[in-house]
């Protein structure tokens, strides 16, 4: 039987297993991780679909575009499902606002997608040259990664809490690794085109605002449904997942100068993460030796801050590279 390892339990580590154990019910699959649930990045994001060849780049537009449509077709199908509850994944419409006429990709993809005219940005109060309306999905990440989770375990899939150090390692215990480390791909496998932007959030109670908001100046709400959360800032090469308190003062200010409509909302949350920026997100095969044994990997990380937009097409894509790893092990005598 193959051992096919997943090193990640954040969103990315979850869809690559989901998908892994569907397309090779005959493997076993574990998930390696030293976090899970709460202290992964993942959790804390704000998950908003947002597609972007602005923000996803190093790679040809028609891979982002796969990627996106890849994962869209999921969230909408869950979004228009039975298991909407359960997955914490709705529809929900809202307005992307920039000072520079942008190519949105929102446009492409969402539904309902409109440019916004000089009039309604103007009845939106929005002091933006651009922008456009569309139905978009949400994700709240604290009810999809467990809902995924969950099903990896029902379908028997293990988990192990470890750190590792270095994935040769793993060579001889699993004939298959899938890395989903994220951010921290810097240390294990020394790849230095991993950086970090920093970002924060604050969550208010204000179940009254329905509609999501996104500008290009970092601020940012996102609806959810016993909370908004309020956006943001994007600083890079800062290492610190440690709330700061100035910044969540002026991340408010700058969002009721924006939307008076937060005006009496009751802050009841902060929190603080690393995107974890690669250029592009690496999803690729890489063979390693480790005395005389063959350990094939799989690398699916670097999904910046579009993670949760990104995380089941780029799994789909890492999932074809474990099928040639398969072929490979069948092959191959090491
Ligand atoms: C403030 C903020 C807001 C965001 N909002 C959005 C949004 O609205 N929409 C969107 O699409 N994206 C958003 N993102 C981006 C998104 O959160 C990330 O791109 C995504 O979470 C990355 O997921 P991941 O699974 O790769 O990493 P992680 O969630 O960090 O998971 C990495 C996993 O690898 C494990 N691991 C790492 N190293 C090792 C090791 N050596 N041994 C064992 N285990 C290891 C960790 O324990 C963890 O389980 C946001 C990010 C931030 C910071």
């Amino acid at each position: 039987m193959v051992k096919i390892c997943v090193i990640g339990a954040g969103i990315v580590g979850l869809s690559s297993a989901t998908i892994t154990q569907d397309r090779f019910p005959e493997a076993t699959v574990k998930i390696i991780a030293d976090r899970f649930g709460n202290d992964t990045t993942s959790w804390g994001a704000g998950g908003l679909f947002r597609p972007s060849l602005k923000h996803i780049t190093g790679t040809s537009p028609q891979t982002v575009r796969k990627w996106c449509h890849a994962s869209w077709d999921r969230y909408i199908g869950l979004a228009q499902s039975s298991l909407a509850k359960e997955t914490g994944i709705s529809l929900v419409t809202g307005f992307v606002a920039s000072r520079e006429n942008e190519d949105f990709m929102f446009k492409e993809i969402t539904i309902n997608a409109h440019d916004l005219s000089k009039t309604e940005l103007k009845r939106l109060q929005l002091p933006y040259n651009f922008g456009v309306s569309c139905t978009t999905v949400i994700t709240e990440v604290t009810k999809y990664m467990p809902w995924l989770m969950k099903r990896f375990q029902e379908r028997g899939g293990t988990l192990e809490q470890r750190t590792i150090k270095n994935l040769n390692e793993l060579a001889g215990e699993f004939d298959i690794v899938i890395n989903c480390c994220g951010f921290a791909a810097l240390d294990l496998v020394g790849d230095k085109k991993v950086y970090p932007i920093r970002g924060q959030l604050v969550k208010v109670k204000a179940p009254w605002i329905k509609h999501w908001y996104l500008t290009s100046d970092n601020t940012y709400l996102i609806p959810h449904c016993d909370c908004v959360i309020i956006g943001g800032c994007r600083q890079k090469n800062n290492f610190s997942t440690s709330v700061d308190p100035e910044m969540s003062a002026d991340i408010m200010m700058r969002a009721k100068k924006l939307f008076p409509q937060l005006e009496g909302a009751e802050v009841i949350g902060e929190w603080a993460g690393l995107r974890p920026c690669r250029s592009p997100p690496r999803i690729e095969k890489e063979f390693l030796f480790s005395q005389g044994r063959k350990l094939r990997i799989v690398h699916n990380y670097g999904h910046g801050a579009n993670g949760i937009t990104l995380s089941w097409g780029t799994s789909l894509d890492a999932v074809d590279l474990v099928e040639e790893c398969m072929n490979d092990l069948r092959t191959s005598k090491l």
